[in-house]
């Protein structure tokens, strides 16, 4: 593994949107358009990836940055307020911050491994471990400081 510049390099691990294939993505090198290794479509993280609890634990153990998961449903309308939020944040911290989304009502084993009573229910991972929660729709400046305090 070369580092370029001194930083640490930073992976994450997600599913191919398209074949579902796991892939390792070093996030430093996103500017090379990383391709899935499988069937070769783009692997996209300028926006919320889905999580299943098939991949669940492989995405939120092989991250190296941190994790933003939203717990949502579709019939959910505050999960469709802060979808466009999360699209924005994923587009402006591609690189720094995974942003995942696990529809609760298909994923059911994390929703309850997790305890998710209310939804959305926003939940930072770092390095694998919870380290902050939210319950409910929250503006921007609510989702930074989410990342920054805990
Ligand atoms: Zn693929």
């Amino acid at each position: 593994m070369k580092a370029s510049g001194g930083e640490a390099a930073g992976r994450v691990t997600v599913s191919c949107q398209f074949c579902l294939t796991l892939n390792k993505v070093d996030v430093d090198r996103l500017s090379h358009s990383p391709k899935c290794g499988s069937c070769g479509k783009p692997i996209l993280l300028d926006r919320p990836v889905r999580v299943t609890d098939d991949d669940f634990h492989n995405v939120i153990d092989g991250a190296d940055i941190p994790v933003v998961v939203d717990f949502y449903a579709d019939w959910c309308a505050p999960c469709k307020i802060m979808a466009p939020v999360l699209d924005d944040f994923a587009h402006e911290h591609i690189g720094e911050v995974l942003v995942a989304k696990v529809d609760t009502d298909r994923n059911p084993r994390t929703a309850q491994k997790f305890g998710i009573r209310g939804i959305p229910t926003l939940i930072v991972f770092k390095l694998g471990k919870e380290s902050n929660r939210r319950i409910g729709a929250v503006p921007r400046e609510e989702l930074e400081k989410l990342l920054v305090s805990s």
